[in-house]
């Protein structure tokens, strides 16, 4: 069984037709991964025994008769979220051999509608990164070309989806992280209101920014995962006690009439490559034509994005990252990568007596007018339509000597995570068989509108059936 063009959807179909079990199902992941993974390397840990287990159990499950709307279905998890008895990682060397005692919730929710965890992906150490060459293990390599990027953070989670190892997986975004492999791997990946998604569970890197999420084939199943994990958690101070609409249910309605913005700072953008300014402009002629209005809006503060991320998210993770002192985990210090001890060093400096008020509270501040940049906007538009990255896929060295250069090519996520608004990659082109992203952006709590304009989109164009060759 060939998992690659497989969605979630089509197999929950399958596996109630009983054209094919949940054994047989997990088997087929299983073996995709032995036979490709060692070319990619998206996965840290291969949970072999507990997904077959599962996979029984599923069988037994829908023998009963029992319908769940994930059952018998193989997703992995990034190695930021803890699996209980399963290795968690982080992708960072100094919890080598950590094994959680608990699942994060938003595993708990996904088993609890049938998911089977198949492993445990690859990713930049803690999250610190694009590419995924920051992980502790080794990079994941792009399935659409080996010698580039998948991008990152979320690298072995977006690869593993788009080669068919898996049929879902879960990222978390900070600053990029599951919307730019979601971009470099030709797959619909969610980024939701900060809250929406608990938290508890994932290990943190910057709290006021940690978003979870899920990268999937197309639309409906990440439309699907994503109306499972939402919601309210009492073990999440910051989860939101905000109502979860049916996002499936919203799949399929016109969007004529939907008025979606330009903000013309992100296409004046210096650096960004005329081939993707292109497969932007062609998706909004896509859109127009399904009625939608186009209108130019203004985010005035765009160009201090990164300067206020790169205070903020460091500060927040020399914080976070204190509790992993060598005291508690065996390890001593020594062992957090360069850009751990990177972050650590700048977070700590902005943090630290003297430079607090010019560097952390000044971020803070403008922070809030990013926020409000936002809330401007959608007091005039339903969403707004943006790059999702100003280049295709970099080649794997080509940025790691220039973390400065790295950090810059952010520019179009990050603004979203400092509002904490959500948004969402759609696969929108490819250029020299390279994939691009595109990315709508809606306020908080829209995850709905976004789902309802990427399914009409997706609908339009069919990008996420061009498949890698492997
Ligand atoms: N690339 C960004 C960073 O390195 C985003 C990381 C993330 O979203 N986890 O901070």
């Amino acid at each position: 069984m060939d998992l690659s063009d497989l969605t979630i959807k089509e197999a929950r179909e399958k596996l109630h037709k009983k054209e094919f079990s949940a054994a047989e199902l997990v088997q087929a992941s299983l073996e995709r991964i032995t036979a490709i993974d060692p070319q990619i390397h998206a996965f840290l840990t291969v949970a072999q025994k507990e997904a077959t287990k599962a996979a029984q159990d599923a069988d037994q499950l829908i023998a009963q008769g029992v319908n769940k709307p994930l059952l018998g279905i193989p997703v992995a998890a990034k190695d930021l979220y803890s699996t209980q008895n399963i290795r968690t990682t982080a992708g960072a060397k100094i919890i080598e051999h950590y094994i959680p005692p608990y699942d994060a919730t938003a595993v708990c929710r996904l088993k609890e509608a049938g998911a089977i965890v198949i492993g445990k992906t690859n990713e930049d150490a803690w999250g610190h990164g694009s590419s995924g060459e920051n992980s502790d293990y080794g990079p994941t390599k792009n399935p659409y070309d080996l010698t580039r990027v998948p991008g990152g953070s979320s690298s072995g989670s977006a690869a593993a989806v788009a080669t068919g190892m898996c049929l879902a997986a879960t990222g978390t975004d900070t600053g990029s992280s599951i919307r730019l492999p979601a971009a470099f791997c030709n797959l619909v990946g969610i980024k939701p209101t900060y809250g929406r998604v608990p938290r508890y569970g994932i290990i943190a890197m910057a709290s006021s920014f940690d978003t979870i999420g899920h990268l999937t084939k197309t639309v409906y199943d990440n439309a699907l995962v994503c109306e499972i994990t939402s919601g309210k958690d009492p073990y999440d101070g910051t989860s939101a006690d905000v109502p979860v609409p049916k996002y499936t249910s919203w799949l399929g309605r016109p969007i004529r009439g939907m008025k979606i913005g330009l903000p013309k700072e992100y296409f004046d953008a210096n650096g960004m490559d005329g081939n993707i300014r292109r497969v932007i402009e062609t998706a909004t002629e896509v859109l127009k034509n399904l009625g939608a209005e186009i209108v130019d809006v203004s985010l005035p503060h765009t160009k201090y994005a990164m300067a206020c991320y790169y205070v903020l998210v460091p500060s927040e993770i020399s914080s976070n990252l204190a509790r992993f002192d060598g005291i508690r985990y065996g390890y001593t210090r020594e062992t957090f990568g360069q850009e751990a001890k990177r972050r650590i060093m700048i977070g700590t400096y902005a943090l630290s007596a003297g430079y607090y008020d010019a560097y952390y509270l000044k971020a803070a501040k403008v922070r809030t007018l990013i926020k409000k940049d936002f809330d401007d906007a959608f007091s005039n538009v339903d969403v707004l339509i943006v790059p999702s990255f100003p280049s295709t896929p970099f080649a794997i060295g080509e940025k790691t000597t220039d973390p400065l250069s790295m950090y810059l090519s952010d520019i179009f996520m990050c603004p979203v995570n400092l509002a904490g608004v959500p948004a969402i990659n759609m696969p929108a082109g490819f250029v020299d068989g390279l994939p691009v992203g595109m990315q709508i952006i809606g306020s908080q709590f829209a995850e709905e509108k976004l789902y309802k304009i990427a399914y009409a989109y997706e609908h339009e164009t069919e990008w996420y059936k061009i498949k890698p060759n492997l």
